[in-house]
């Protein structure tokens, strides 16, 4: 199936500054990476308002650079080319790992980040991560903390003529990061999601991350603060496992649809069933008694 798109311009510029002065004066363009995500929206009559596409190819976004403490991951970057070890960040490689191959070789980190859909899994493991992305308009750069980057579902904070240049994640802050996906096929969009990013010493969580996606998510992707302030400075063991995540769950503000699957409340549950397998798995090693 191909786009559904009235198209009547289609550019590839050499620079950023060239794409976002098209993006600026054109008032119904739009960029284009990968295509996955407009071919999935375009075909919902999502995108009926666009004639002109402004390819980001010609760029030079594609790399992943570690420096240090920190790692930046070009927008325009193919899934595939982070996954498999390369990032050295467990959850992005099991993340990378759940989505279709014909996909993860087309779609890009900007893609996932720009479209705001829960159900876009690196999204929601760049969020756990506390990472940020660099934002131009051709003129000036902007970096936005993750926790800002969504005013709510397909609605970005980045304005239109903005390209998203990078992604950012600190590279050895959490020491045990990992995804955990429900979807109904095996290669599906999740319907319930959870990235869990974790320093461990000894046996205790001196620090924790989540973020929650999923399709059945009635929202953008969220963090769980009550959650990880439960669990921060907690020892692991059967105690901390035992927690009563479910009540502290329905505190958040956490709401997933209910429809013919499962309810809402059933979707919170499967939250805190993955957050004790995700703790248990990471921490298999380390902590005996769990
Ligand atoms: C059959 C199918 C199955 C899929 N399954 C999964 C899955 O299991 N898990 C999952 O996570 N994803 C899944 N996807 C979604 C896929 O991962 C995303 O569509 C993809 O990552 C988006 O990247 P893209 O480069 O293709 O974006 P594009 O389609 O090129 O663009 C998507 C949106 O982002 C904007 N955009 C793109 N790059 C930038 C940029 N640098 N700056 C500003 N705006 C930008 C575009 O203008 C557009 O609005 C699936 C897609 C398909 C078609």
């Amino acid at each position: 199936m191909p786009f559904k798109l009235d198209l009547k311009k289609y550019h590839a510029p050499p620079s950023t500054r060239e794409a976002c002065d098209i993006l600026a004066s054109e008032e119904n363009s739009m960029p284009i990476a990968g295509g996955t995500g407009i071919y999935i929206f375009s075909n919902k009559g999502m995108m009926s308002n666009v004639d002109t596409l402004v390819n980001l190819g010609k760029l030079n976004l594609s790399f992943v650079e570690k420096d240090g403490e920190k790692i930046r991951i070009g927008a325009t970057t193919r899934l595939s080319d982070m996954g498999a070890g390369i990032t050295g960040i467990q959850m992005l490689d099991e993340a990378v790992q759940s989505i279709p191959k014909e996909v993860r070789h087309m779609g890009t980190m900007g893609g996932q980040i720009f479209t705001a859909f829960p159900a876009f899994d690196l999204s929601v493991c760049l969020l756990a991560l506390n990472g940020s992305i660099s934002v131009t308009d051709g003129y000036r750069d902007k970096e936005i903390a993750m926790s800002n980057v969504y005013n709510a579902m397909f609605d970005p904070a980045i304005p239109r003529s903005s390209i998203i240049e990078s992604v950012e994640a600190p590279a050895t802050k959490f020491n045990r990061t990992t995804y955990q996906k429900f979807s109904y096929t095996k290669h599906g969009f999740s319907d319930v999601s959870l990235a869990i990013a974790m320093r461990v010493e000894g046996d205790f969580i001196e620090d924790i991350s989540l973020a929650v996606g999923g399709g059945s998510l009635d929202s953008e992707p969220i963090k769980l603060p009550h959650v990880e302030g439960a669990m921060r400075g907690n020892e692991i063991d059967q105690e901390l496992l035992d927690m009563g995540f479910d009540s502290i769950l329905n505190s958040t503000g956490l709401e997933f649809y209910s429809d013919h699957k499962s309810s809402s409340d059933y979707r919170k549950r499967m939250v805190g069933t993955m957050l004790r397998r995700g703790v248990k798995k990471l921490t298999g090693g380390v902590a005996a008694h769990v």
